[in-house]
């Protein structure tokens, strides 16, 4: 049984990372009976607006201010239509969704979330990697360079560069020369792998792959400045261990050694 969906509230879409095929059957639902779409159009494949149905109507969020985001809204949930807000990758990173639900919740609207793929995951998806890999690195950074939106120093580069963990670098790819420098001020080896993912899962995607020391010059040749993930960490590299959980000798819940 699916659940009806409530034009009282408005629903925040992630649109997964660009394959328009990634986004949740939730997801898609939703836009094929929305009556208005409100889609960040610098980022999300227009393809995906191909789900809505005919007469739906469709505005690109880069031309409209917060305020009239949120009157677009309103009033289609005054009028009884089913509002979706389509982002890209998920919600939960660099979304935004807080400013325009607090905006919403003055005027007494309450709004749902139906989770997106990120587009690091679609990152990991086009290098075939794990960020996760036994006894070289058991956590991911998730982060930015300080840009317009500051980013507190506790926070920096150089200091998560201290635990040469994966870091995964979202809305920096135009810093690049910063962005290596600091990781290596900060404990990183010049050597240090480092990947930047342009248009993840899209047909035009584009991978470069380096070290710290020499993917500035790269990513500055191919003319990237947006869009591109910069993926950095002993993950890239060759080392690698076998993990235990298919290790004939090691035990666990469903299978004795
Ligand atoms: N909520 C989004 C991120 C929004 S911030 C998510 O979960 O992915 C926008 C930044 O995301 C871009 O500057 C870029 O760093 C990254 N990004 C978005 N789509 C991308 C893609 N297909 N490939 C690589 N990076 C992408």
């Amino acid at each position: 049984m699916t659940a009806h969906f409530d034009p009282s509230l408005v629903y925040f879409v992630g649109a997964g990372p660009g394959d328009p095929e990634l986004i949740t059957l939730k997801g898609h639902r939703l836009l094929g009976q929305a009556d208005v779409v409100i889609y960040a159009g610098s980022l999300i494949n227009p393809a995906l607006l191909d789900y809505c149905k005919a007469g739906a109507s469709c505005h690109d969020s880069a031309e409209l201010s917060l305020g009239q985001i949120i009157d677009l809204m309103a009033s289609g949930v005054a009028a009884g239509k089913l509002v979706v807000r389509l982002q890209t990758g998920d919600l939960s990173l660099y979304g935004s969704i807080r400013e325009q639900g607090e905006e919403l919740a003055k005027l007494g609207i309450g709004f749902r979330s139906v989770p997106g793929v990120s587009s690091f995951l679609g990152a990991a998806s086009e290098l075939g990697i794990e960020y996760t890999v036994p006894e070289v690195s058991q956590s991911l950074v998730i982060t930015r360079v300080a840009g317009r939106t500051p980013v507190p120093e506790r926070e920096s580069l150089r200091a998560f560069a201290a635990h040469q963990t994966s870091m995964a670098i979202f809305l920096s790819v135009k810093e690049i020369r910063e962005v290596t420098e600091q990781l290596i001020e900060g404990g990183y080896p010049a050597d240090t792998p480092i990947a930047v993912v342009y248009k993840a899962t899209w047909p035009d995607c584009q991978i470069l792959r380096g070290t710290l020391a020499d993917i500035a010059v790269q990513v500055r040749e191919a003319g990237i400045r947006k869009t591109a993930l910069i993926l950095v960490g002993a993950f890239l590299g060759d080392e690698y261990h076998y993990s235990k959980l298919y290790d004939a000798g090691f035990s666990h819940e469903y299978r004795h050694a």
